[in-house]
């Protein structure tokens, strides 16, 4: 590709509205171009790191099995009625009517085109397991695109669903799926971590996130300083302390606290640490009172209580709740609760003793509140938000907070989809089953996001070889001299002859410094320089974009060198 033809007018300044350094560099570097919010078009270099995403996510999928398939992204309404999904997604599922008055929506995800086809095709054990997966453009009306890629509402997406006879099947088709995943991401070139998801209202089923480690992710894990142990911080476990030992507890005392509602006034007046505070949260799940208890210096995870809880929905006390229910808002201890509040401890409740907790009464706490003999406990849970610095659940390791982006999710899905909507095939023993589904997503154009995320400095983009549109870009400094352009134009044929994806900056009105500037900006890998001086000279500068190493070496095996050069790059 020569410069001068090239599709791709860089830019010196990011548009104002561009908040992270992958929306910034993508558009400056003409990788994209805006057209609505969280709606890009894909410039012929953006374009081209897509493909190249693409094909190692072809190549993996392949290698493990699966099969290439292309569904609609217009669907019907009726299947995700039958999974209820038309009403879980709400508002986030772009729906639409024909001309008919028929209900459709544009694919977020496409179970429930799958499930269907699968059952119509296939109809005994002996054609499973399969595996089918596509590449396809997703929708999500999300209610504020932002971060350009990161959240978007027009994105790439690869989606494989797995068919399996039985859970054990299923169980093996995962391990491959996740296998391939890490294949996927090794190859291209990005920093990530592989953690326990948020198994969501589905309680049990085991599912993974693929998370690219980035300042700017909207999305937060925990992971053991030992490497064994990882997760979503929805769904994170932090081991417990050690229950307290038996031994002399003070009588239970009630005190004046006037006006003092919170944990840290409390702690203020009595000269008392919060994590000696004793804190009672309540719920409403589904119309039955539940209080939870945890030491004050730690917060409840209301995603952990939601599942504690499921099905029934679960949500916050409000104002009115209290005063519907006789409780004091800023004074609830859990002694003398009655029966039909249900107590749930956070498991590190047993590590304390001698309670300061509130008294249910307005402007009174008690101190010396012990369990059992004060107050119940009616189950026992991990309810907590883990923080930095807890022990790891595993081995009792430092657990550390990092923010990343989810590049892929894999999930264990058993029967979620295949009963509601009757895919069933017919098993060995003559009787009707549901199939054991898994599924799995990877989103191609987060891949982009996160590698320019991952990849740049002051000068631009530096994305791995494996992902950058070109490896080599020529750049012939003086154009007016006709050496330098001959010589340049054949290092760019003989470049090409080997295969490589090679660029050639041909053009006649641009400088050198901006052609530097624009080779950096865009993160070609390897810069091969011809200049008057080199000519002279009989030499040719080259430079690694991602390590910034800089040779010189001979002209006549400058091809070779510039090869070698991007085999030791990143
Ligand atoms: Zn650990």
């Amino acid at each position: 590709m020569r410069m001068s033809k090239l599709f791709a007018r860089t830019l010196r300044e990011a548009p104002a509205e561009a908040d992270v350094a992958s929306h910034k560099l993508l558009i400056r570097a003409a990788y994209i171009r805006k057209l609505m919010a969280g709606v890009y078009t894909w410039l012929p270099l953006g374009w081209r790191t897509i493909r190249k995403a693409e094909r190692i996510i072809r190549e993996e999928m392949d290698a493990a099995g699966g099969q290439e398939i292309r569904m609609p992204i217009v669907l019907p309404a009726e299947p995700w009625k039958a999974t209820g999904r038309w009403q879980t997604y709400g508002e986030l599922m772009f729906k639409l009517r024909d001309r008919h008055d028929r209900e459709l929506g544009l694919g977020p995800t496409q179970e429930e085109v799958v499930t269907p086809l699968v059952a119509a095709e296939f109809t005994s054990y002996r054609d499973l397991p399969v595996n089918l997966y596509q590449i396809e453009w997703k929708y999500r009306d999300e209610f504020r695109p932002r971060f350009g890629l990161l959240r978007a509402r027009e994105f790439l997406m690869k989606d494989v669903y797995s068919f399996d006879r039985d859970d054990r099947s299923m169980g093996a088709s995962y391990e491959a799926m996740v296998d391939a995943y890490r294949k996927v991401f090794d190859r291209c070139g990005l920093d990530y971590r592989v953690v326990e998801g948020d198994p969501g209202e589905i309680g049990g089923d085991v599912n993974h996130e693929f998370i690219a480690v980035v300042s700017v992710g909207e999305d937060e894990f925990v992971y053991c300083e030992n490497g064994d142990y990882a997760a979503d911080l929805e769904a994170a476990m932090a081991r417990p302390p050690a229950p307290a030992p038996p031994g002399d507890r003070g009588p239970m005392t009630p005190l004046d606290t006037p006006g003092r509602s919170s944990i840290q006034s409390v702690s203020e007046l009595l000269g008392r640490p919060p994590a000696e505070m004793l804190k009672c949260i309540l719920y409403d799940a589904g119309g039955r009172t539940v209080a939870v208890l945890i030491p004050g210096d730690r917060e409840v995870n209301d995603d952990k209580v939601a599942r504690v809880m499921w099905p029934a929905p679960v949500r916050l006390f409000e104002e009115d709740d209290f005063k519907a229910r006789g409780l004091v808002k800023g004074f609830v201890g859990p002694q003398g609760l009655s029966d039909d509040v249900t107590i749930i401890a956070d498991r590190s409740v047993r590590a304390g003793h001698d309670w300061v907790t509130g008294a249910n009464a307005a402007d009174r706490h008690v101190t010396g509140a012990n369990l059992d003999r004060d107050f119940r406990v009616d189950r026992w849970e991990d309810v907590a938000q883990v923080r930095e610095g807890d022990p790891c659940p595993r081995c009792g390791g430092t657990l550390g907070l990092a923010r990343g982006m989810v590049l892929g999710h894999t999930y264990q899905l058993g029967t979620r989809y295949s009963k509601p909507l009757k895919a069933t095939f017919v098993d060995e023993d003559g009787t009707e089953q549901p199939y054991e589904m898994g599924c799995y997503g990877i989103g191609v154009t987060r891949i982009v996001a996160a590698a320019a995320e991952q990849f740049n400095d002051d000068g631009g983009l530096k994305l791995p070889k494996a992902l950058a549109p070109y490896e080599v870009v020529v750049i012939p400094t003086n154009m007016d001299l006709p050496a330098v352009v001959e010589t340049a134009e054949r290092l760019y044929a003989e470049l090409a002859v080997l295969g490589l994806d090679v660029v050639l900056d041909d053009r006649a009105d641009a400088t050198a410094g901006v052609k530097f500037a624009d080779a950096d900006l865009i993160g070609f890998p390897i810069q091969v320089v011809i200049g008057k001086r080199g000519i002279e000279s009989g030499k040719v500068d080259l430079k690694a974009r991602a390590t910034g190493e800089r040779r010189q070496v001979p002209l006549e095996g400058a091809v070779q060198a510039a090869q070698d050069l991007l085999a030791g790059a990143p």
